[in-house]
């Protein structure tokens, strides 16, 4: 076996006039005075700075955001409970409750199961898309909705109708409580 090479790493030497640090500092103040003088000429609309929240910033195409459970034309949600995406979670925050649901009046009319409960830890999740990636119905969709805030824990936790309703109104949907939801035949919860 070959010896090991030692390497002495020399701690770099500083001069007086760097141990003053004034240039270092005037070479910083330079940049963010090139950057005050680049803002000012650039145009409102285009500048670096935003007047958050009178402005919003718009997210680019793809940008993976808060979740939305996706609702069929008729207002049937499309997921099937089928647990994909609780498995492809890597950060482990969702969590799902199926029941038994056997409605043929709707869009997915044949489906046997539908969430009775569906949780996701938003302090947990590190919006990587695998929930949306795993996704056989195209149920769940990390939206480019960025705004997230909460004064306690519990809050930060979305159930099934956070996910359903939060953007009901900015997407034109009815909003979809337990009430108006499709009636199931019968009611069975499926554990975990
Ligand atoms: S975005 Fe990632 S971490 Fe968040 S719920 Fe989906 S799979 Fe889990
Ligand atoms: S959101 Fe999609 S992957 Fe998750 S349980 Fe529902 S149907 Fe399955």
């Amino acid at each position: 076996m070959a010896a090991a090479h030692k390497v002495v790493v020399k701690k770099a030497e500083l001069s007086w006039l760097d141990r003053l640090y004034v240039v270092s500092v005037a070479k910083g103040m330079g940049i963010t005075f090139a950057h005050f003088l680049k803002q000012i000429a650039t145009p409102t609309r285009k500048r670096y700075t935003i007047q958050y929240p009178d402005m919003k910033k718009e997210m680019p195409k793809g940008y993976r955001g808060l979740h939305e459970l996706k609702r069929f034309e008729d207002g049937a949600i499309k997921c099937v409970a089928c647990f994909m995406c609780q498995e492809a979670c890597p950060a482990r925050c969702i969590s799902i409750e199926a029941e038994e649901f056997s409605e043929l009046t709707y869009t997915q009319g044949f489906e046997e199961k539908r969430p009775a409960k569906f949780k996701i830890d938003m302090l947990r999740c590190i919006y990587c898309g695998m929930c949306e990636e795993a996704c056989p119905k195209d149920a769940i969709w990390l939206r480019n909705d960025y705004e997230l805030a909460a004064y306690d824990r519990l809050s930060m936790a979305f159930g099934k109708w956070d996910l359903i309703n939060t953007y009901a109104d900015q997407d034109g949907k009815a909003t979809l409580t337990a009430e108006t939801e499709s009636p199931t035949t019968p009611r069975r919860t499926v554990a975990l």
